[in-house]
């Protein structure tokens, strides 16, 4: 029906099609070392443990590179064989299609390191580490500024691209720089000006503002630039058990007012001001509603969650649903956060 890719090439359907048996559970799985590198490059690899939804098909190719040499390798690699690259951070806000995704998938979470200046409390990141282990790390530290982000389980990359925020703060506002590979291999390190940052939307995340979309489930154009690093603004010198108690306190709230007892991909709808999506999902009556093992969330209605072998094709039927009753009742377009890729 709708294809959608998250940050590599859009896969028509026409590609989809050619690469189907390829990424059927009968198809054995391959492993091949990149050149020069000891990065293995696994063929039909499963990509239901990579995203919080615990939902989705196999990967065509997957790819974990440990450093920038591996990661330049993995993209030489797909461009000599042809092969459509989509970025995966945690997979906290993807949708992956249970068909699969064609092409080579390649994954943030080894690309890891931190280095703190406490002479200027920037705190220059890799793209693959996790955004609450570094909101922790810095309250230890008594370093501030970082409180808001503790219930987001993200990469810096994830959340550089989707301008990831909480409690009235977004990456937007602390990013001070952002390293950017682009498909040539050049490397830019860009502003947050440079990246054109509205609610929850990025220039990392290709074509026009989401917001200004009518088509909720238009297809994603083609956005291949990879966020390998981050610098982000913080306050250090304060005391760190106020600033883990405020971190504590944050998480406290985001596991009572949110289901992080079941997977997710957090909130599933951009919110249309001045409503949110929450209360126009619940004021429609859909809280509980179910499709398959995709339910809408008791303790949050913009929260899809999976009750227990939910497919990516019940969560997706779900949001198709939503969308319907809400347009119906509201006569208001719900524009989806979550990126949805492959075929559905
Ligand atoms: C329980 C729960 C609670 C959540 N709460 C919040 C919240 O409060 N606020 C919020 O904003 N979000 C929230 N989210 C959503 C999600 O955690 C954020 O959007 C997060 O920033 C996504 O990061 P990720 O690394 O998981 O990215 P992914 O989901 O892996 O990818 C998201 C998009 O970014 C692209 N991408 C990822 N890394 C890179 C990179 N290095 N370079 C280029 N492109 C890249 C992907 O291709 C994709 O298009 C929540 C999710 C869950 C499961």
């Amino acid at each position: 029906m709708t294809i959608s890719q998250a940050a590599g090439n859009v896969c028509t359907p026409s590609a989809l099609n050619t690469k189907k048996q390829e990424t059927t559970n009968s198809v054995k799985s391959e492993v091949i070392y990149l050149p020069g590198t000891d990065c293995a490059l696994k063929s039909q690899a499963s990509l239901s443990a990579f995203t919080s939804y615990r939902v989705g098909g196999a990967a065509q190719w997957y790819v974990a590179p440990r450093n920038l040499e591996a990661l330049h390798a993995s993209l030489n690699y797909a461009k000599e064989h042809d092969l459509t690259v989509t970025i995966l951070g945690a997979g906290s806000n993807l949708l992956v299609s249970d068909r699969g995704i064609s092409g080579l998938v390649i994954a943030t979470r080894h690309l890891r390191y931190s280095y703190f200046d406490s002479k200027t409390g920037q705190l220059t990141v890799a793209s693959g580490e996790s955004i609450p282990s570094l909101a922790w790390q810095v309250a230890e530290l008594g370093w501030q500024g970082l409180e808001w982000a503790v219930g987001i389980p993200g990469t810096v990359g994830g959340a550089v691209v989707m301008n990831a925020g909480a409690h009235k703060n977004c990456i937007a506002d602390m990013l001070v720089s952002a390293q950017v590979l682009s498909p040539d291999g050049t490397v830019a390190t860009l502003t947050p000006e440079q990246l054109g940052y509205g609610y929850r939307t990025s220039l990392l995340q290709g074509g026009q503002s989401p917001s200004s979309s009518k088509d909720a489930t238009r297809t994603e154009r083609h956005c291949q630039r990879i966020v390998t690093q981050a610098t982000l603004q913080l306050e250090p010198g304060a005391d760190p058990a106020q600033v883990v108690a405020l971190t504590k306190q944050h998480k406290k709230h985001r596991l009572t007012t949110q289901p992080y007892n079941f997977p997710s991909c957090g909130s599933v709808f951009r919110n249309p001001k001045p409503y949110t999506a929450g209360w126009l999902i619940e004021q429609t009556g859909l809280k509980g509603y179910q499709i398959g093992g995709a339910q809408v969330a008791q303790l949050h209605a913009n929260f899809i969650v999976n009750r227990g072998g939910a497919k990516a094709s019940d969560i997706f039927c779900l949001i198709r649903h939503i969308q319907q009753q809400v347009q119906e009742r509201w006569s208001i377009c719900l524009e989806p956060e979550v990126k949805m890729i492959g075929e559905f």
